[in-house]
């Protein structure tokens, strides 16, 4: 079995953990009200997806 020649120094894997950050992805300022979506969803605020509007939403206070 193949083993490593030294330990990984704390530094070297903090280092290399500088690399991987958490990331929203997928989110998209919805094109019909600007609010951020994930993109692929229904707009929760408007209702609106692929310029239509699909859910139809009373009047909020
Ligand atoms: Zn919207």
């Amino acid at each position: 079995m193949a083993v490593p020649q030294r330990r990984t120094s704390k530094t070297r894997k903090r280092l290399r953990r500088t690399h991987f950050k958490l990331k929203v992805t997928g989110l998209v300022e919805c094109p019909h009200c600007g609010e951020l979506i994930r993109s692929h969803t229904v707009c929760p605020k408007c209702g609106y997806y692929n310029g239509k509007e699909v859910v139809h939403h009373e009047e909020k206070k």
